[in-house]
């Protein structure tokens, strides 16, 4: 089967790039083993000032939009939206953060991000104050991933395979079992580590857990930020997370993980009576050292690519890269510096 692109991984950088790929008419084939992935068990939250900080996210201005008009597409070929906007609330905890919040409510370029102080609310735990963010909230992966899985299946892109490296041949011609593809892109997330060509990246893994819980109480119609989250669901439930583990990179749900979240968020809810908790997942994020995703050509392979290193920022980055990297493909139009693997010397590519 001659194709255009092999790609391995359908989480949510193979799947949107999958996408962008179709609609710049490719022949492609997306093939995944079908296993849990970091996008599933992601809470998909998009948060354009993070950290104790309040640094505004690099290039927020382009991501964004890229981002909202991506997911708004995908909201119209499926029939269901993906991206549920919801405001923030950013939960001061020290004299420090409250000082750093004021100086940035002053700064013309913030404003668009971070709107008021507001009232204390009576639910929270807020003694240095609350301050609302704006453009915030959160990707259903789960249910595009699937909508994607289904629409990849239907158009004879997709195929269920635990891909071993050593079956791919790269001379003369590429060829994955009866696939014969003009490119190759891995997009396998976190197991990009054990990949013979690209593995020698400085990825820098970390593991996080979520908590899926129920309230006997109404929740407010915020997410809220005190270090972690938590997300409003309906009917009272509502997920909270994640830790950040670059310790250990099993996906194994730890009891450890679950006493913090539950710990984390009493300092901020504690008139919260008795949280069950109904679901608990662990993923691993593909983080890199320099915080910057991993895309770009093999230098001495030139079909073999990645499109990996999303880190904590997934929902927000992948949608601009998907289609930036796709017109890199199509066009061999450049792809932004920042991104390119280009910045690592030959040492860091393997076989
Ligand atoms: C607990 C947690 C919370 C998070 N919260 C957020 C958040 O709030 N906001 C946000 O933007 N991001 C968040 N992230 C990060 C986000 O999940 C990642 O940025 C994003 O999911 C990475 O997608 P990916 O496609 O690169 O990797 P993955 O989702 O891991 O997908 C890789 C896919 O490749 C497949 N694969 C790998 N190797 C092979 C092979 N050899 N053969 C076949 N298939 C293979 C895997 O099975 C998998 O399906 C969170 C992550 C975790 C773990």
């Amino acid at each position: 089967m001659q194709i255009d692109v092999l790609l391995i991984g359908q989480g949510l950088a193979g799947s949107l790039l999958a996408w962008e790929l179709l609609k710049r008419q490719f022949r492609i084939l997306v093939v995944d083993n079908g296993l849990e992935n970091a996008s599933q068990v992601a809470a998909g939250l998009v948060n354009p000032v993070t950290g104790q900080r309040l640094v505004k996210q690099a290039d927020i201005e382009i991501l964004l939009p890229a981002a909202l008009a991506g997911y708004r597409q995908l909201a119209e070929q499926f029939q269901q939206n993906f991206y549920v906007q919801m405001p923030m609330l950013k939960i001061l905890r020290t004299q420090q953060e409250r000082e750093l919040a004021m100086r940035r409510l002053s700064q013309p370029d913030y404003l668009a991000y971070l709107s008021e102080w507001l009232p204390m609310l009576e639910a929270v735990h807020a003694p240095f104050g609350v301050l609302q963010q704006q453009q915030t909230g959160y990707l259903k992966t789960e249910a595009l991933l699937k909508n994607l899985r289904d629409f990849l299946i239907g158009n004879s892109c997709y195929r269920q395979a635990d891909l071993q490296y050593g079956d791919i041949s790269v001379r003369p011609d590429l060829q994955w079992q009866d696939v014969k593809p003009r490119h190759i892109v891995f997009c396998e997330g976190h197991r990009a580590v054990a990949n013979p060509w690209f593995g020698g990246l400085p990825f820098q893994l970390a593991k996080g857990e979520i908590l899926g819980c129920e309230s006997r109480q109404d929740l407010p119609e915020r997410i809220l930020n005190y270090g972690h989250w938590l997300i409003p669901l309906e009917a009272r439930r509502f997920k909270t997370g994640a830790t950040f583990d670059t310790q250990h990179t099993d996906n194994l749900p730890s009891q450890s993980a679950q006493n913090a979240l539950l710990a984390s968020l009493r300092t901020v809810c504690p008139l919260q009576p008795s949280i069950s908790v109904y679901q608990h997942r662990a993923g691993i994020r593909p983080a890199t050292l320099d915080k910057q995703p991993f895309i770009g050509t093999h230098p001495r392979h030139q079909q073999l690519h990645i499109f990996n290193g999303f880190g904590a920022k997934g929902s927000l980055a992948i949608p601009f890269y998907a289609a930036r990297f796709a017109d890199y493909l199509q066009q061999q139009a450049d792809l932004p510096p920042i991104c390119d693997i280009r910045r690592y010397d030959e040492t860091h590519f393997l076989a």
